[in-house]
């Protein structure tokens, strides 16, 4: 006899009272079985719905807010950089300006890694005329080409600005002597070439320049007056020449 025949046989034998009471509690069991199975059913249903809503939702508004931000934080880094190069470039002729030049400088000669390095100032011969012969905006034409030739008259590592209206400097870094005045000369010499970049080939263009080269136990405040000083001596002696000196050492060119 199986199990389900034994409890067929037992239902058989109640009285019928008996029996309605046993379907009635198998009835409201199954029932109550059923309500959880539909339960589950629908919770796991709605599990996946809210999965699915959430995920709606999140892309529908965090996609685009995420986008939002991202832009913003873009923008600003691009704005940042902006007028970060602003602050430390010479708008005209794209080199270091006045303020970064000094910044520089000072750490160049502040590093543990410094020997030596020479400060060039570089200061454009009679400028005020080709301004006043040719006009403002050719004079910044002649400024912008003697930026460029400064620019590729040096080695990448070394420090090129525009310090003053049509006054350059240049920090050479690990030079001595010989490197110094070549690379002074080269400057001099390629300043040639920019009148004909700017079409004005009937004026010469030319420059004066005064060096320092960094002697023992001088501050950077030392070179650049030196530097300074020799430029001075250099428009003295007719301009479109160099002068030169190590520290305040005697003028060896
Ligand atoms: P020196 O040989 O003694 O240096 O004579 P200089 O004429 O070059 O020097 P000075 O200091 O008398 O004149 C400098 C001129 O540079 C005067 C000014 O109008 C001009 N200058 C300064 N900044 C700029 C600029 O950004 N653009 C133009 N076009 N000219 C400028
Ligand atoms: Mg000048
Ligand atoms: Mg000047």
């Amino acid at each position: 006899m199986t199990a389900s025949d034994y409890l067929l046989t037992r239902f058989g034998k109640l009285s019928l009272f008996r029996q309605t009471c046993v379907v009635v509690l198998a009835a409201i069991i199954g029932a109550d079985t059923l309500t959880l199975v539909f339960y589950g059913i629908f919770f796991a249903d709605r599990l996946l719905l809210d999965l699915f809503l959430t995920t709606v939702i999140t892309v529908a508004v965090g996609f685009p807010l995420g986008y939002f931000f991202l832009r913003q934080q873009l923008k600003l880094a691009w704005m940042a950089a902006r007028l970060d190069r602003a602050a430390r470039i010479d708008h005209l002729t794209s080199l270091a300006n006045r303020k970064t030049f000094f910044e520089e400088a000072e750490a160049i000669v502040g590093s543990e890694a410094f020997r030596e390095g020479a400060v060039l100032f570089i200061d454009a011969d009679h400028f005020k005329s080709i301004n006043d012969t040719f006009g403002h905006a050719i004079g910044d034409a002649v400024l912008q080409e003697m930026g460029s030739v400064i620019r590729s008259s040096v080695r990448e590592r070394d420090l090129a600005a525009r310090i003053g209206g049509e006054e350059f400097a240049v920090f050479l870094v690990e030079a001595g002597r010989d490197k110094t005045l070549e690379v002074a000369e080269r400057i001099r010499q390629n300043m040639r070439g920019v009148r004909r970049a700017v079409g004005i080939e009937d004026r010469e263009i030319t420059v004066s320049i005064g060096i320092c080269l960094h002697g023992p136990d001088q501050t950077l405040n030392d070179i650049l007056l030196r530097a300074d000083q020799n430029l001075y001596v250099a428009k003295n002696r007719g301009r479109d020449c160099i002068v030169a000196t190590t520290g305040f050492g005697p003028v060896f060119a």
